[in-house]
This record gives C-alpha cells, structure tokens and sequence, in this order.
C-alpha cells in the first residue's frame, strides 16, 4: 500500500518509522487518539514483567527504582512541553489531573468564583469543573463560551481559565501565549490541557508563563491504552498549591506512616496513590523515540501531511466539508471533515485499511503523527476514501451499526 511521494524524499523523520509497530496493511490516521506500539516496547514490558515483577518482587521499588518512575517519566515529558525538571509528574488520568489542577487553582483564588471554559472542550473536562464546583458547593461557576469568544469573556470575575489546547473535534489550536497573558492581566490563572499537544508539536509551557498543565499519555506519546497521564504545576506554585487529594505518594514521607498529612515539596505533592508500575513502565520506554527527534521537526512534517491531506481531499472529494482551521498556524496536528454519513463513511474506510475516527453527529477526524505517517500514506488514504465516496461503498447497513467505541 505505500508507495513513494517527492514530499518524502528528504524527511529527517523517515527512519522512525522502524522504531514503530504497524499493521502492514493499515494506514493509521489515529495516533492522536491511540498512539502505535514503539516496537521496542513489548520485550521491554517482558522484561517488567517476568524479572522486575516476576524475580524482584518486592524488592523492585528500590532496585528498579518504581517509586520515582512518576519524576522519571514526568521528567521526560517536561522536555517535550517546555516546562522545567522537577515541574511535571506522570500520574493517574487526564481525568483525574483535571479534578486535582483546577481543584488546586481555585484554592490559590479563594475570593474568585468563575472558571472560564470554551464548547470545544472536551467533555470530560467541562463534566469535571462542572462537578467540582458542585462539590465545593462555595457557589463557583463553570462558564462556557463558544472558542473564538474566550479571550473576550476573560473578566477580572475569573479564578481558572481552563482550556484544551487543541480541539479535539476540529483540531482549533488556541494562542496558549497571549490567553496566558490575558487572563494573568486580569488576575486569573490558567490550565492549559495538552491531550492533542504533547507530542504533537513543540509546546511551550515555560515560555507562556502557564500555571498549570495536563495531558495524555496515550495519544501522541504513544503510551499504550490508558497509559498514565501527566500534570504539571509552575515552578512558582509548585511548593503552594494544596492538593485536593491528599494521598499518601503526596505525603512528604509515605513510609514515615505518620498519621498526620504534610504535603511533599513540589509537583510531588500533587501525587495519590501507588504508581501503575507496568504502566507507567510502557510509557517510559514509548518515550525513547523521541530522544533524539526535534520537535520542530515534527511541526514541520505534520504541517506538511495535514496540507497535503486537504488539498487532496478538497479536490478530490468533493462532498467532504473541511472543519479545521485552513490555516496551519491555527490547527493542532489533525484534519477533520463533515460528512452527513460520517459514522459509516468512517467504517467503511476502516474495512479498507485507513484506520481515523468519528466524532459525533458527523465529524470525520484523521490526526497526522509525523514520526511514523508519511506523504505516501496521505496519498494511500485520500485513494481510499476518494473510492468510497465515489462508489458510495459506505452505503451499507453493516457500516451503519454503531459500536460502543467510535
Ligand atoms: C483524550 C482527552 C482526555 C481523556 O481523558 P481520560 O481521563 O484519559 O479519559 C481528556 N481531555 C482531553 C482534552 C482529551 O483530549
């Protein structure tokens, strides 16, 4: 199924699609959904499982140093976000990151109610603020606005503006900079949600003086299913945040037992419980590939693939609707299209090979990882789903049962 495209012939990137464990006849357009096995990984986890596991025993949270896997792998994606060592812990879900951020922001703006969301948020989040502020029951707001009216509804009411970088829908990427700068002047502090960030492109924590952080561990990182997720809180509330889940792995000293609780220093305290080792072991080793890849790199490769998918598929697939931003500056590092039979249009190119996903009512959604999709891949995709819509191969009853996952 690949072929080759000119716009291959110099990619610095080529290469690291050996370090990837693909089907041979899938192009997979979903990584930013559920990132591909690092072909490395699988001997690694046998060697978690059968010797750290199976031979240390328990002995392995000192020998194989588990206890500070979360730093470890925090640490690792610290380099990939733009934040400082010491400033991110690879921990529980995005979920539950969410929960534990917004909660500990809200306590440093104890005379503001109001936390500031967008509609192009994932749900997930909005659920999460929405219930917290119920459960504090201290008469906080979630207050949603449509994306492009965020930064006009940042008040001086605000205490968190809590918003996804990138959306997951559309692929809208928001300027993380100057909404960090804007919402600072008015007094509020600000979560930013990397789910279709981290890995993606190169993102700057640091540089925009963010507050705090979460993201994912399973989409562009290439985690595995449900790998852990990570949260990072800047170097300036790190050791004053309080966190709402006061766990002992935040404790400042687990294995004093002390009945009472003090937090630990830093990022740490915003731990809970017990590390996923086997997990968190897949993460840390998914993360190899990019050692020695420049995120720039990646940019430039994604920019090059999503444009390349839209041109095509505005030419040649004439029924197909863009959703994202045509311009690149805007877009994350995925291409969305409407169609009114997107759910069967989506599995019928799924029988054939091209493997994206469908989001509710009628949005197709292809993301592009530079690191193992090549313009080859773009073109074998775009061949495909040209022929479907063509020939209207979706039109079958067997495309239209909808699954559980979509
Ligand atoms: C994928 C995603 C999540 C997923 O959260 P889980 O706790 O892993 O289920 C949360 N937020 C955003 C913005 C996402 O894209």
């Amino acid at each position: 199924m690949h072929t080759t495209h000119p716009l291959d012939a110099n990619d610095p990137l080529a290469a690291k699609r050996a370090a990837f464990s693909l089907p041979d006849d899938v192009i997979y357009l979903d990584g930013n959904s559920l990132g591909v096995l690092p072909a490395h990984v699988p001997a690694r986890m046998q060697e978690v499982v059968a010797n750290e596991w199976g031979q240390s025993l328990i002995r392995g949270w000192n020998e194989h140093n588990w206890i500070d896997l979360p730093q470890r792998v925090g640490n690792r994606i610290a380099r990939l976000v733009g934040a400082a060592p010491g400033t991110v812990v690879a921990c529980d879900s995005t979920t539950i990151n969410v929960f534990k951020v917004v909660s500990a922001a809200l306590n440093l703006r104890p005379d503001r109610k109001v936390i500031l969301s967008d509609s192009g948020n994932f749900p997930t989040d909005l659920y999460v603020a929405g219930g917290l502020a119920e459960l504090l029951d201290q008469g906080h707001e979630l207050r949603v606005v449509a994306p492009e009216d965020v930064e006009a509804a940042v008040t001086d009411e605000l205490a968190v503006l809590m918003l996804t970088q990138v959306d997951y829908k559309t692929g809208r990427r928001h300027d993380m900079k100057a909404l960090t700068e804007k919402a600072h002047a008015a007094g509020a502090l600000v979560m930013w949600d990397l789910a279709h960030s981290a890995g993606a492109f190169p993102v700057d924590l640091a540089g925009a003086n963010a507050d705090f952080a979460v993201g994912c561990g399973y989409k562009y990182l290439n985690g595995g299913p449900g790998a852990p997720a990570f949260l990072y809180v800047a170097p300036e509330h790190k050791n004053h945040v309080r966190p709402p889940m006061t766990g002992w792995m935040g404790h400042e000293a687990p294995f004093a037992f002390d009945l009472d609780y003090k937090p630990a220093s830093g990022v740490d305290r915003m731990r809970v419980g017990t590390p996923p080792v086997l997990s968190l072991s897949a993460l840390d080793a998914a993360l190899d590939v990019f050692d020695d890849v420049d995120m720039g790199d990646i940019r430039k490769k994604s920019v090059s693939l999503c444009e390349l998918f839209i041109k095509e598929v505005e030419a040649r697939c004439p029924d197909l609707k863009l959703v994202s931003p045509r311009n690149e500056a805007v877009r994350g590092s995925q291409v969305s299209f409407r169609f009114k039979e997107g759910y069967a249009l989506m599995q019928a190119l799924i029988a054939n090979g091209v493997i994206g996903d469908f989001r509710a009512p009628d949005t197709v959604r292809f993301g592009f990882t530079p690191l193992y999709i090549s313009h080859a891949d773009v073109m074998g995709a775009v061949e495909k789903l040209e022929t479907i819509l063509a020939d209207r191969l979706w039109d079958r009853d067997e495309f239209k049962k909808r699954q559980k996952v979509t």
